[in-house]
Protein backbone atom coordinates (compact mmCIF):
# COMPACT_ATOMS: atom_id res chain seq x y z
CA UNK A 1 0.00 0.00 0.00
CA UNK A 2 2.57 3.04 -1.50
CA UNK A 3 4.68 4.74 0.12
CA UNK A 4 4.53 3.96 3.83
CA UNK A 5 5.62 8.02 4.58
CA UNK A 6 3.00 9.04 2.18
CA UNK A 7 0.62 7.11 3.83
CA UNK A 8 1.56 8.97 7.17
CA UNK A 9 1.17 12.37 5.67
CA UNK A 10 -2.56 10.93 4.25
CA UNK A 11 -3.36 10.20 8.12
CA UNK A 12 -2.03 13.62 9.00
CA UNK A 13 -3.55 15.71 6.53
CA UNK A 14 -7.10 13.86 6.44
CA UNK A 15 -7.82 15.73 9.53
CA UNK A 16 -6.40 18.96 9.40
CA UNK A 17 -8.46 19.33 5.86
CA UNK A 18 -11.53 18.22 7.91
CA UNK A 19 -10.51 20.65 10.78
CA UNK A 20 -9.97 23.33 7.80
CA UNK A 21 -13.47 22.45 6.26
CA UNK A 22 -15.42 23.02 9.66
CA UNK A 23 -13.22 26.50 10.45
CA UNK A 24 -14.55 27.87 7.14
CA UNK A 25 -18.09 26.32 7.91
CA UNK A 26 -17.62 28.76 11.03
CA UNK A 27 -16.57 26.22 14.09
CA UNK A 28 -14.10 27.57 16.63
CA UNK A 29 -10.36 27.15 15.60
CA UNK A 30 -9.73 26.05 19.78
CA UNK A 31 -11.45 22.79 19.57
CA UNK A 32 -11.53 21.90 15.72
CA UNK A 33 -7.76 20.87 15.07
CA UNK A 34 -7.44 19.21 18.61
CA UNK A 35 -10.70 17.25 18.06
CA UNK A 36 -9.24 16.44 14.41
CA UNK A 37 -5.78 15.26 15.35
CA UNK A 38 -7.50 13.24 18.37
CA UNK A 39 -8.18 9.85 16.19
CA UNK A 40 -4.74 10.50 14.83
CA UNK A 41 -3.00 10.94 18.16
CA UNK A 42 -4.76 8.21 19.78
CA UNK A 43 -4.10 5.70 16.88
CA UNK A 44 0.15 6.60 17.54
CA UNK A 45 -0.74 6.36 20.93
CA UNK A 46 -2.37 2.55 21.11
CA UNK A 47 0.28 1.24 18.61
CA UNK A 48 3.34 2.81 20.27
CA UNK A 49 2.01 1.49 23.73
CA UNK A 50 1.76 -2.18 21.90
CA UNK A 51 4.45 -2.54 20.69
CA UNK A 52 6.39 -1.37 24.26
CA UNK A 53 3.94 -4.46 25.85
CA UNK A 54 5.41 -6.75 22.60
CA UNK A 55 9.24 -6.28 23.07
CA UNK A 56 8.46 -6.40 26.75
CA UNK A 57 6.79 -9.52 26.83
CA UNK A 58 9.52 -10.83 24.38
CA UNK A 59 6.82 -11.30 21.51
CA UNK A 60 7.66 -12.53 18.04
CA UNK A 61 6.30 -9.60 15.68
CA UNK A 62 4.68 -11.57 12.84
CA UNK A 63 1.77 -9.92 10.16
CA UNK A 64 -0.24 -8.52 9.87
CA UNK A 65 2.11 -5.52 10.57
CA UNK A 66 0.12 -2.17 10.91
CA UNK A 67 0.24 0.26 7.90
CA UNK A 68 2.32 3.47 7.23
CA UNK A 69 5.66 4.10 9.43
CA UNK A 70 4.76 2.17 12.42
CA UNK A 71 4.35 -1.12 9.73
CA UNK A 72 7.66 -0.41 8.88
CA UNK A 73 9.17 -0.43 12.44
CA UNK A 74 7.55 -3.90 13.14
CA UNK A 75 8.90 -5.30 10.09
CA UNK A 76 12.66 -4.23 10.99
CA UNK A 77 12.13 -5.43 14.68
CA UNK A 78 10.91 -8.69 13.11
CA UNK A 79 13.82 -8.90 10.91
CA UNK A 80 16.60 -8.21 13.93
CA UNK A 81 14.32 -11.03 15.92
CA UNK A 82 14.95 -13.31 13.27
CA UNK A 83 18.34 -12.73 12.80
CA UNK A 84 18.86 -13.31 16.59
CA UNK A 85 16.66 -16.27 16.97
CA UNK A 86 18.69 -17.41 14.04
CA UNK A 87 22.02 -17.27 15.65
CA UNK A 88 20.74 -18.14 19.23
CA UNK A 89 19.67 -21.71 17.25
CA UNK A 90 23.04 -21.63 15.53
CA UNK A 91 25.00 -21.24 19.16
CA UNK A 92 22.10 -24.08 20.69
CA UNK A 93 23.17 -26.48 17.87
CA UNK A 94 26.97 -25.64 17.93
CA UNK A 95 27.32 -25.71 22.08
CA UNK A 96 25.23 -29.47 21.31
CA UNK A 97 27.45 -30.35 18.90
CA UNK A 98 30.77 -29.70 20.98
CA UNK A 99 28.61 -31.26 23.91
CA UNK A 100 28.46 -34.07 22.19
CA UNK A 101 32.14 -34.37 20.84
CA UNK A 102 33.67 -33.69 24.59
CA UNK A 103 31.54 -36.46 25.57
CA UNK A 104 32.48 -39.17 23.02
CA UNK A 105 36.70 -38.09 23.22
CA UNK A 106 37.85 -41.02 25.02
CA UNK A 107 40.54 -38.30 26.60
CA UNK A 108 39.90 -36.76 30.09
CA UNK A 109 39.23 -32.97 28.83
CA UNK A 110 39.56 -30.30 32.02
CA UNK A 111 38.98 -26.76 31.82
CA UNK A 112 41.02 -25.11 34.68
CA UNK A 113 39.67 -21.25 35.91
CA UNK A 114 43.08 -18.74 36.39
CA UNK A 115 42.86 -20.01 40.26
CA UNK A 116 43.06 -23.85 38.42
CA UNK A 117 39.86 -24.98 39.85
CA UNK A 118 37.74 -26.64 38.24
CA UNK A 119 35.26 -24.86 35.74
CA UNK A 120 34.08 -27.94 33.47
CA UNK A 121 35.24 -31.53 33.00
CA UNK A 122 33.65 -34.52 30.33
CA UNK A 123 33.06 -37.92 31.20
CA UNK A 124 35.97 -39.42 30.97
CA UNK A 125 37.41 -37.21 32.99
CA UNK A 126 35.32 -39.35 35.61
CA UNK A 127 37.20 -42.55 34.83
CA UNK A 128 40.37 -41.25 34.18
CA UNK A 129 41.46 -38.75 36.68
CA UNK A 130 38.02 -38.87 38.88
CA UNK A 131 36.71 -35.88 38.20
CA UNK A 132 33.17 -35.35 38.33
CA UNK A 133 31.33 -32.55 36.90
CA UNK A 134 29.20 -30.74 38.03
CA UNK A 135 29.89 -32.20 40.98
CA UNK A 136 33.22 -31.42 41.83
CA UNK A 137 32.87 -27.53 40.13
CA UNK A 138 35.20 -25.08 41.83
CA UNK A 139 37.51 -27.77 43.41
CA UNK A 140 41.55 -27.34 43.00
CA UNK A 141 42.56 -29.38 40.65
CA UNK A 142 45.77 -30.42 42.03
CA UNK A 143 43.74 -31.30 45.48
CA UNK A 144 41.95 -34.44 43.21
CA UNK A 145 45.18 -35.19 41.20
CA UNK A 146 47.83 -34.85 44.34
CA UNK A 147 50.97 -35.52 42.46
CA UNK A 148 54.14 -34.03 43.45
CA UNK A 149 55.15 -33.06 40.28
CA UNK A 150 51.69 -31.15 39.42
CA UNK A 151 51.88 -28.57 40.99
CA UNK A 152 55.21 -27.08 39.85
CA UNK A 153 54.08 -28.48 36.34
CA UNK A 154 50.83 -26.50 36.40
CA UNK A 155 52.72 -23.23 37.67
CA UNK A 156 55.35 -23.32 35.25
CA UNK A 157 53.72 -22.18 32.18
CA UNK A 158 55.74 -23.95 29.85
CA UNK A 159 54.53 -26.92 28.43
CA UNK A 160 56.68 -28.63 26.24
CA UNK A 161 56.26 -31.58 27.24
CA UNK A 162 53.35 -34.12 28.84
CA UNK A 163 53.83 -35.12 32.41
CA UNK A 164 53.61 -38.48 32.70
CA UNK A 165 51.64 -39.56 35.79
CA UNK A 166 49.55 -42.39 37.61
CA UNK A 167 46.24 -41.12 38.95
CA UNK A 168 45.73 -41.49 42.94
CA UNK A 169 42.89 -43.40 42.37
CA UNK A 170 43.30 -45.82 40.02
CA UNK A 171 47.57 -46.65 40.31
CA UNK A 172 47.38 -49.16 37.79
CA UNK A 173 46.68 -46.94 35.00
CA UNK A 174 49.41 -44.31 33.20
CA UNK A 175 48.33 -40.79 32.01
CA UNK A 176 49.60 -39.03 29.65
CA UNK A 177 48.72 -34.74 30.72
CA UNK A 178 49.15 -32.09 28.78
CA UNK A 179 47.99 -28.50 29.55
CA UNK A 180 47.60 -26.01 27.35
CA UNK A 181 47.07 -22.15 28.13
CA UNK A 182 43.53 -20.81 26.74
CA UNK A 183 41.11 -18.08 26.57
CA UNK A 184 40.54 -15.05 27.86
CA UNK A 185 44.51 -13.58 28.11
CA UNK A 186 45.73 -17.39 28.11
CA UNK A 187 45.12 -17.53 32.01
CA UNK A 188 42.46 -20.67 31.34
CA UNK A 189 44.11 -24.10 31.10
CA UNK A 190 42.71 -26.85 29.22
CA UNK A 191 43.88 -30.34 30.45
CA UNK A 192 43.71 -33.24 27.71
CA UNK A 193 44.71 -36.78 30.00
CA UNK A 194 44.93 -39.71 27.78
CA UNK A 195 45.29 -43.22 29.06
CA UNK A 196 48.79 -44.51 27.94
CA UNK A 197 48.83 -47.31 30.10
CA UNK A 198 49.87 -50.02 27.20
CA UNK A 199 52.16 -47.67 25.42
CA UNK A 200 53.96 -47.46 28.51
CA UNK A 201 53.94 -50.82 29.79
CA UNK A 202 55.42 -51.30 26.07
CA UNK A 203 58.11 -48.89 26.81
CA UNK A 204 59.04 -50.32 29.97
CA UNK A 205 59.34 -53.73 28.57
CA UNK A 206 61.15 -52.04 25.80
CA UNK A 207 63.30 -49.85 27.84
CA UNK A 208 64.51 -52.91 30.35
CA UNK A 209 65.36 -55.34 27.65
CA UNK A 210 67.65 -52.90 25.80
CA UNK A 211 69.23 -52.08 29.00
CA UNK A 212 69.76 -55.73 30.28
CA UNK A 213 70.26 -57.15 26.65
CA UNK A 214 73.36 -54.13 26.91
CA UNK A 215 74.51 -54.98 29.98
CA UNK A 216 75.02 -58.67 29.69
CA UNK A 217 76.39 -58.13 26.27
CA UNK A 218 79.29 -55.50 27.80
CA UNK A 219 81.03 -58.26 29.76
CA UNK A 220 81.70 -61.27 27.71
CA UNK A 221 82.39 -58.03 24.72
CA UNK A 222 85.11 -56.91 27.05
CA UNK A 223 86.47 -60.61 27.70
CA UNK A 224 86.19 -60.85 23.68
CA UNK A 225 88.15 -57.66 23.48
CA UNK A 226 91.19 -58.34 25.68
CA UNK A 227 91.80 -61.72 24.80
CA UNK A 228 91.67 -60.74 20.66
CA UNK A 229 94.20 -58.33 21.42
CA UNK A 230 96.74 -60.42 23.82
CA UNK A 231 96.29 -62.92 20.66
CA UNK A 232 97.35 -59.86 18.28
CA UNK A 233 100.55 -58.87 20.57
CA UNK A 234 101.42 -62.57 21.23
CA UNK A 235 104.70 -63.43 19.22
CA UNK A 236 102.95 -67.34 19.21
CA UNK A 237 100.24 -65.98 16.43
CA UNK A 238 101.21 -67.06 13.10
CA UNK A 239 101.13 -64.39 10.81
CA UNK A 240 98.38 -65.02 8.52
CA UNK A 241 96.18 -65.15 11.43
CA UNK A 242 96.70 -61.49 12.38
CA UNK A 243 94.61 -59.87 9.68
CA UNK A 244 91.32 -61.72 10.65
CA UNK A 245 92.58 -61.01 14.45
CA UNK A 246 92.84 -57.60 14.12
CA UNK A 247 89.21 -56.95 12.23
CA UNK A 248 87.74 -59.16 14.79
CA UNK A 249 89.43 -56.71 17.65
CA UNK A 250 87.99 -53.61 15.30
CA UNK A 251 84.38 -55.03 14.81
CA UNK A 252 84.36 -56.21 18.86
CA UNK A 253 85.68 -52.28 19.70
CA UNK A 254 82.59 -51.10 17.57
CA UNK A 255 80.14 -53.58 19.42
CA UNK A 256 81.49 -51.74 22.73
CA UNK A 257 80.65 -48.47 21.43
CA UNK A 258 77.07 -49.35 20.58
CA UNK A 259 76.27 -51.57 23.63
CA UNK A 260 78.30 -48.13 25.32
CA UNK A 261 75.93 -45.83 23.55
CA UNK A 262 73.08 -48.19 23.98
CA UNK A 263 73.60 -48.17 28.09
CA UNK A 264 73.83 -44.28 28.07
CA UNK A 265 70.32 -43.90 26.54
CA UNK A 266 68.82 -46.86 28.69
CA UNK A 267 70.53 -44.26 32.19
CA UNK A 268 69.09 -41.30 30.75
CA UNK A 269 65.46 -42.95 29.88
CA UNK A 270 65.26 -44.75 33.26
CA UNK A 271 65.73 -41.29 35.09
CA UNK A 272 63.67 -38.56 33.92
CA UNK A 273 64.86 -35.82 35.66
CA UNK A 274 68.12 -34.27 36.19
CA UNK A 275 69.92 -35.11 39.75
CA UNK A 276 72.83 -33.53 39.59
CA UNK A 277 72.72 -29.95 38.40
CA UNK A 278 75.79 -27.85 38.58
CA UNK A 279 77.05 -24.63 36.81
CA UNK A 280 79.18 -26.84 33.81
CA UNK A 281 82.17 -24.51 32.66
CA UNK A 282 81.30 -24.99 28.94
CA UNK A 283 83.82 -22.66 27.47
CA UNK A 284 85.80 -25.01 29.49
CA UNK A 285 84.58 -28.21 28.18
CA UNK A 286 84.70 -27.04 24.85
CA UNK A 287 88.30 -26.20 25.13
CA UNK A 288 88.77 -29.90 25.55
CA UNK A 289 86.56 -31.60 23.10
CA UNK A 290 88.13 -29.13 20.73
CA UNK A 291 91.18 -30.38 21.04
CA UNK A 292 90.19 -34.22 21.06
CA UNK A 293 88.30 -33.27 17.56
CA UNK A 294 91.24 -31.82 15.99
CA UNK A 295 93.21 -35.21 17.02
CA UNK A 296 90.31 -37.32 15.43
CA UNK A 297 90.50 -34.86 11.99
CA UNK A 298 94.00 -35.38 12.08
CA UNK A 299 94.71 -31.98 10.81
CA UNK A 300 92.04 -32.80 7.88
CA UNK A 301 89.41 -29.96 9.11
CA UNK A 302 89.99 -26.49 10.05
CA UNK A 303 88.11 -25.13 12.73
CA UNK A 304 86.88 -21.54 14.13
CA UNK A 305 85.39 -21.02 17.31
CA UNK A 306 82.46 -18.34 18.40
CA UNK A 307 82.90 -18.73 22.20
CA UNK A 308 81.42 -16.48 25.13
CA UNK A 309 84.31 -17.35 27.64
CA UNK A 310 82.14 -16.27 30.42
CA UNK A 311 78.90 -17.83 29.77
CA UNK A 312 77.93 -21.06 32.02
CA UNK A 313 75.35 -23.41 31.81
CA UNK A 314 72.85 -24.91 35.01
CA UNK A 315 73.31 -28.92 34.19
CA UNK A 316 74.40 -31.92 34.02
CA UNK A 317 78.31 -31.83 33.14
CA UNK A 318 78.89 -35.85 32.03
CA UNK A 319 75.32 -35.35 30.01
CA UNK A 320 76.41 -32.12 28.55
CA UNK A 321 79.45 -33.23 27.72
CA UNK A 322 78.70 -35.63 25.87
CA UNK A 323 75.74 -34.05 23.59
CA UNK A 324 78.39 -30.92 22.73
CA UNK A 325 80.93 -33.76 21.95
CA UNK A 326 78.76 -35.59 19.83
CA UNK A 327 77.89 -32.73 17.71
CA UNK A 328 81.25 -31.92 17.59
CA UNK A 329 82.97 -35.21 16.14
CA UNK A 330 80.00 -35.69 13.94
CA UNK A 331 81.27 -32.42 11.99
CA UNK A 332 84.64 -34.20 11.64
CA UNK A 333 82.98 -38.01 10.67
CA UNK A 334 80.51 -36.87 8.41
CA UNK A 335 82.68 -34.29 6.15
CA UNK A 336 85.65 -34.61 3.94
CA UNK A 337 88.67 -33.17 4.90
CA UNK A 338 89.26 -29.66 3.99
CA UNK A 339 85.72 -28.78 5.35
CA UNK A 340 85.57 -25.73 7.75
CA UNK A 341 83.74 -26.40 11.15
CA UNK A 342 82.33 -23.22 12.86
CA UNK A 343 81.24 -23.93 16.52
CA UNK A 344 79.35 -21.23 18.51
CA UNK A 345 78.55 -20.99 22.23
CA UNK A 346 76.86 -17.56 22.49
CA UNK A 347 73.76 -15.96 24.35
CA UNK A 348 70.82 -13.69 23.10
CA UNK A 349 67.56 -12.85 23.98
CA UNK A 350 66.35 -16.18 23.67
CA UNK A 351 68.63 -17.87 25.87
CA UNK A 352 71.93 -19.57 25.60
CA UNK A 353 72.83 -21.16 22.02
CA UNK A 354 75.03 -23.89 21.36
CA UNK A 355 75.93 -24.24 17.36
CA UNK A 356 78.29 -26.44 14.80
CA UNK A 357 78.63 -25.39 11.71
CA UNK A 358 80.62 -26.86 8.87
CA UNK A 359 80.52 -26.38 5.03
CA UNK A 360 80.60 -30.58 4.38
CA UNK A 361 78.41 -32.05 2.14
CA UNK A 362 75.13 -31.48 3.76
CA UNK A 363 72.12 -33.83 4.39
CA UNK A 364 69.10 -34.13 2.24
CA UNK A 365 65.68 -32.62 3.30
CA UNK A 366 64.02 -35.95 3.71
CA UNK A 367 66.05 -36.95 6.49
CA UNK A 368 66.59 -34.05 8.92
CA UNK A 369 63.32 -35.22 10.79
CA UNK A 370 64.72 -39.16 11.34
CA UNK A 371 68.27 -37.91 12.21
CA UNK A 372 67.70 -38.44 15.57
CA UNK A 373 65.88 -41.58 15.70
CA UNK A 374 67.98 -44.36 16.94
CA UNK A 375 70.21 -46.52 13.94
CA UNK A 376 69.33 -43.51 11.61
CA UNK A 377 71.72 -43.09 9.63
CA UNK A 378 71.89 -40.94 6.10
CA UNK A 379 74.76 -43.37 5.04
CA UNK A 380 75.03 -46.65 6.56
CA UNK A 381 78.23 -47.99 5.56
CA UNK A 382 80.30 -44.66 5.79
CA UNK A 383 78.66 -44.25 9.30
CA UNK A 384 80.36 -47.58 10.32
CA UNK A 385 83.66 -46.63 8.40
CA UNK A 386 83.65 -43.35 10.20
CA UNK A 387 83.54 -45.62 13.80
CA UNK A 388 79.78 -44.50 13.80
CA UNK A 389 76.77 -46.20 15.86
CA UNK A 390 74.01 -44.46 15.04
CA UNK A 391 73.06 -43.55 18.06
CA UNK A 392 74.99 -39.82 18.74
CA UNK A 393 71.88 -37.84 17.80
CA UNK A 394 69.77 -40.02 19.71
CA UNK A 395 71.50 -39.28 23.10
CA UNK A 396 72.19 -35.36 22.32
CA UNK A 397 68.04 -35.23 21.83
CA UNK A 398 67.45 -37.17 25.60
CA UNK A 399 69.70 -34.95 27.40
CA UNK A 400 68.55 -31.64 25.53
CA UNK A 401 65.09 -32.81 26.11
CA UNK A 402 66.07 -33.40 29.80
CA UNK A 403 67.87 -29.91 30.16
CA UNK A 404 64.95 -28.32 28.90
CA UNK A 405 66.33 -27.59 25.11
CA UNK A 406 65.65 -28.05 21.75
CA UNK A 407 67.73 -29.44 18.96
CA UNK A 408 67.64 -27.93 15.61
CA UNK A 409 69.34 -28.94 12.58
CA UNK A 410 69.07 -27.20 9.46
CA UNK A 411 71.23 -28.36 6.07
CA UNK A 412 71.33 -28.13 2.59
CA UNK A 413 72.93 -30.44 -0.27
CA UNK A 414 76.17 -29.34 -0.95
CA UNK A 415 76.21 -26.20 1.26
CA UNK A 416 76.33 -27.62 4.74
CA UNK A 417 75.07 -28.86 7.86
CA UNK A 418 74.15 -26.09 10.98
CA UNK A 419 72.89 -28.20 14.43
CA UNK A 420 72.04 -26.02 17.05
CA UNK A 421 70.54 -26.42 20.77
CA UNK A 422 68.60 -23.90 22.09
CA UNK A 423 68.50 -23.41 26.32
CA UNK A 424 66.11 -21.55 28.16
CA UNK A 425 66.99 -17.94 29.50
CA UNK A 426 67.47 -18.83 32.98
CA UNK A 427 69.78 -21.80 32.75
CA UNK A 428 72.66 -19.80 31.72
CA UNK A 429 74.82 -18.29 33.87
CA UNK A 430 77.57 -15.72 34.35
CA UNK A 431 80.77 -16.63 35.14
CA UNK A 432 81.94 -15.24 38.89
CA UNK A 433 84.04 -11.87 38.49
CA UNK A 434 83.21 -11.65 34.58
CA UNK A 435 83.51 -8.40 33.69
CA UNK A 436 81.13 -7.86 30.60
CA UNK A 437 81.80 -3.98 30.30
CA UNK A 438 85.81 -4.54 29.73
CA UNK A 439 84.76 -8.20 27.29
CA UNK A 440 81.78 -5.62 25.20
P1 LIG B 1 76.56 -41.67 13.93
O1 LIG B 1 77.02 -42.55 15.01
O2 LIG B 1 76.41 -42.35 12.62
O3 LIG B 1 77.33 -40.39 13.88
P2 LIG B 1 74.43 -39.96 14.75
O4 LIG B 1 73.12 -40.29 15.39
O5 LIG B 1 75.35 -39.10 15.51
O6 LIG B 1 75.06 -41.34 14.36
O7 LIG B 1 74.14 -39.26 13.37
C1 LIG B 1 73.15 -39.81 12.52
C2 LIG B 1 73.50 -39.53 11.08
O8 LIG B 1 73.37 -38.13 10.81
C3 LIG B 1 74.92 -39.85 10.69
O9 LIG B 1 75.03 -41.22 10.38
C4 LIG B 1 75.14 -38.97 9.49
O10 LIG B 1 74.64 -39.62 8.33
C5 LIG B 1 74.27 -37.77 9.77
N1 LIG B 1 75.07 -36.61 10.25
C6 LIG B 1 75.23 -36.21 11.52
N2 LIG B 1 75.98 -35.09 11.58
C7 LIG B 1 76.30 -34.76 10.31
C8 LIG B 1 77.03 -33.70 9.69
N3 LIG B 1 77.62 -32.72 10.43
N4 LIG B 1 77.10 -33.68 8.34
C9 LIG B 1 76.52 -34.63 7.60
N5 LIG B 1 75.81 -35.67 8.12
C10 LIG B 1 75.69 -35.74 9.44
Amino acid sequence: MGHPLLFELALLLLPLGLGLGLWLAGASLAWVWPLALLPYLLRNLYLLVRLGFLIQRHHRLAPPFPQGLWGEIHRSIARYQQRGRKSRKRQIRFTRRFREAANAVPDALVILDKQHRIDWANPAAAKLIDIHWPADDGRRFADILTSPDLDGFIEAGEYMRPLEIAPPHNRTIMLSLRITPFGERKKQRLVVGRDITKVYHLNMIRRDFVANASHELRTPLTVIAGFVESLIESPTTPLNHRRPLVLMHNQTERMCSIVDDLMTLSRLEMNDCLDEQQSVDVPDELHLILQEAQALSDGQHSFETDVDDDLLLLGNQPELRSALSNLVFNAVKHTPAGTKIRVGWRQDEDGPCFSVEDDGPGIAQEHLPRLTERFYRVDRARSRESGGTGLGLAIVKHVLNRHDARLAISSELGQGSLFSCRFSPDRGLEREGADRSAAG
